[in-house]
Order: C-alpha cells, then structure tokens, then sequence
C-alpha cells in the first residue's frame, strides 16, 4: 500500500464492526483503506496513537449557533472551533435563534454568507417550519436543509412561532411529497403553566413529562397519517418511550434524540439559583435518567446530540422562572456521555453509534459517521481514560457558561481531523448542502 497522505494506527480504532486494532489509511481528505495495525504503509505521515482511542468524528444535529443576529451568544468560529475542541466534525445548525430565523431561502443565504470562512467543522443546516412558510419548504429544500424543525409550544423566540396541529399536518403533508424530514421540539402547551416561583422545583413542575408525552403522541399520530418522516428533539421524559417504541415497531417513520445533560445530571443535584442548568424540556429526576438509559440501550432512542444553546450570563438570572433556558456544551459532549456510558458497562462503539452513525443516518448526511472505505477522513484521537475538572472559562464557546463547570469528566480529545487536516489551523469546514 503506497501513496497515501496521513495514517493514523490505534488499538483501539472504533469501526462499524466494533473496536480493534487498525490502521486508518487517507488519501485526498477521505479514508481510502482500513487495514491492520502494523500494516506497512507508506504514507506523508504516519501517526501512532499506541493505546489511545481513534474514533470517527461525532456528528452532532442539534447546535444553535445563532449568528448572524444573536452572535454575542454565540457564533460560528467560536462555536465551530469548540465542536472540533470537542471531537465533533460535523454540526448541523438550528434555524432559531439567529436572526432572521432559517425559514426561507433567503434567510440561508444570509446565515451562509456570515458563516462562509469562519468554520472550522462541516455545517450542515436545519430549515424552520413556522406558520405561513409552507410554500418555503420545498425551496429550502432543494437549495439543501437536511430537515425542518418545528415547535409545538412557543420556542422563547417571537420570530419562531410554533406550529398548531392543523398546521404541523399541513407542513408533513408537503415535506411527505419529497421524503423531507420533520424535527420536532415537542412539548404540549396545554400542559405546560408559568413556574409558581423561582425554584428549580417549581420549574420542572411547570413542564411534566405528561406534556412531552402528550406532544409525542400527536407526532406519532400526524406521523402515520401523512407517512412524513419525523425525528423527535431532545427527549427528557422517559415516559415518551413506550408509545415512541410502540410508533417504531408499528412502522411510523419516527426517531428520536436525547442529550448529554438528561443522561448525565439530575433534577435532585441542581443547585439553586444555578441556572446553567436551565432548559426546555427540563432535566428530570436520576430515576428517570436511569429509564433513557435504558431507552438508548434498547434502541428507541437512537442519538445523542448536545442541543447546545447557549446564552450570555447576564439572560442567567439566579430564578428558573425567568432565566434564559439552554444548555451550553458543545465541547463537553463526548466526556460527559462517556463519563456515565462507561460507569454504566458501555463502551466506546455504542457512544459513536449514538454521538456520530446515528445522528448521520437520521439527518441523511453522507459520507460522514463511521470508519469505512469511502467516508470523510473524520477522525479524532481521544484519551478514554483521561480525567479532567471542566473549567469553563478555558473553553471554546463564546459564554464561559455551562452547567459542567467543575465536573469532573472521562476522556479527553487530542487531535481532530476534517477531512484528513488538523481541526486547529486555518479553518477548512464546509457546508453540506446538497440533495438530501
Ligand atoms: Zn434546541
């Protein structure tokens, strides 16, 4: 084997056929061969990780960047370069809260034309399904959106409004006519209330599992009557699982996420006042969190993506009733999953199924979340066994807030590699636009 541009070996490469020793062979920013790990190889450069983790770049489909418009919270070299710091390769973009809101062609273009140059991973984007775009869908669609999001109940933002179920029908019935995709923030408003006071208490109170699962079934049952294809976002309740695996089983086109901090922290050690901890739905008792494990293992749940949406610390006001709601950590994902997924007797191949093949399939992104002949030479060197204390002021993303901060963390990210070059020069991502 001659010719190549970069090799990198590990014993511990995770491949879709699981974890062993190899040799990840590159040539023009794509891997061109997967072998043993002493193959002779010759290659520009060749890297031995020995015994440290060679896993394929995570995708994560769920970031809110917000620029242009909101890019004091955060923009897309900070965010960018924190999902590189992070191991992620690929971010697919939210179309709140940047201003305007990604729900016409034009309004891409904008977010486009602020990002073009400053990416230092692949971008992908999330159109928004608000009342009155309908006839934008199909457009956005075909300029290369990987999906729509939609809300259910008001998504904190007046220029996203959320979509009633005759119109939620209406947006599947379109997106069903070109295999589009349905991302859905699902909670129901008739079950939510304003918080009774400023505890973190009264703020879970205010938004029960019953209303994700109320909203859960209202997708599953627009789902099946239209044959759109839907993803549901950031599953906190647990309770959301049964009828979400009765949905898969049945043959509804539906999957559905949950995120790092639903699976790794609990209702019962948020501190008061501490509102880094703050987001919509709410993270829920350890009881509860033990049950979406489950869930992941079992398979109903099948991506783990941040949902990272951060916010200046002057919107972090010490009340859970009037704090801005979003959770910042982009970076932080990788180690908080493995933290709890290794406690828990899982290992490194179920973290990339759920953190990078998973989340690619769901958001049809090609080429992209696994170690395979053929794929973007995505890779990420990664300490499994490192333990860290989280100091949010040392981390990349644009507001030193974040609710791990302190947290002791397992695994530490070396090197990431876009497309076969270091994630920490000049930055090379791309957007990944195309016909989805
Ligand atoms: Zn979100």
């Amino acid at each position: 084997m001659s010719g190549y541009d970069l090799v990198v070996r590990s014993r511990r490469t995770v491949t879709p056929d699981g974890e062993r020793a190899a040799s990840v062979a590159v040539r023009d920013g794509r891997i061109a061969a997967v072998g043993a790990y002493g193959d002779a190889i010759e290659a520009a450069e060749d890297i031995d990780l020995r015994d440290l983790a060679l896993l394929p770049g995570l995708v994560d489909t769920h970031v809110h960047v917000n620029e242009p418009g909101r890019t004091h919270w955060e923009g897309f070299a900070s965010a960018t370069r924190a999902a590189a710091a992070g191991g992620v390769t690929t971010i697919v973009d939210m179309p709140l809260n940047s201003l305007p809101p990604t729900v016409t062609v034009d309004a891409l273009d904008a977010k486009l034309r602020a990002a073009d140059g400053q990416c230092h991973v692949d971008v992908g984007f999330w159109g928004g399904a608000i009342p009155g775009n309908v006839k934008d869908l199909r457009p956005l669609h075909d300029r290369g959106v990987h999906g729509f999001k939609c809300f259910l109940s008001p998504s904190g933002v007046e220029e996203f409004p959320p979509l009633s179920p005759s119109e939620v029908r209406q947006a599947l019935t379109e997106l069903a006519g070109f295999d589009g995709l349905m991302v859905v923030h699902a909670e129901d408003p008739a079950l939510l209330a304003e918080p009774a006071g400023p505890t973190y208490r009264e703020f879970v109170d205010s938004r029960p599992g019953a209303a994700e699962r109320s909203a859960v079934e209202q997708v599953i049952r627009l789902g099946r009557e239209t044959g759109a294809r839907v993803h549901i976002l950031h599953v906190s309740s647990a309770d959301c699982l049964e009828p979400l695996a009765a949905a898969q089983a049945e043959g509804v086109r539906i999957t559905a996420e949950t995120c790092p901090h639903y699976l790794t922290l609990a209702a019962e050690q948020v501190p008061e006042g501490e509102t880094a901890y703050k987001c919509c739905p709410p993270i829920r008792s350890a009881a509860n969190r033990d049950r979406l494990w489950d869930g992941l293992a079992g398979g109903v749940l099948s991506c783990v993506v941040s949902d990272h949406s951060p916010a200046p610390a002057d919107l972090k006001v010490p009340s859970f009733a009037a704090a801005w709601g979003g959770i910042a950590s982009l970076q932080l994902g990788l180690p908080a999953v493995w933290t709890e997924a290794s406690r828990r007797g899982h290992g490194l191949a179920d973290v990339v199924r759920w953190m990078s093949t998973q989340p690619a399939a769901m958001a049809h992104i090609s080429g992209k979340g696994g170690i395979k002949v053929g794929n973007d030479a995505d890779l990420v060197a990664f300490d499994a066994t490192a333990v860290n204390p989280v100091d949010a002021a040392r981390l990349h993303h644009k507001n030193p807030v974040t609710p791990y901060h302190g947290h002791l963390l397992k695994g530490a990210v070396l090197t990431t590699w876009l497309r076969g070059r270091p994630t920490d020069g000049v930055p090379h991502g791309a957007f990944l636009l195309g016909e989805q």
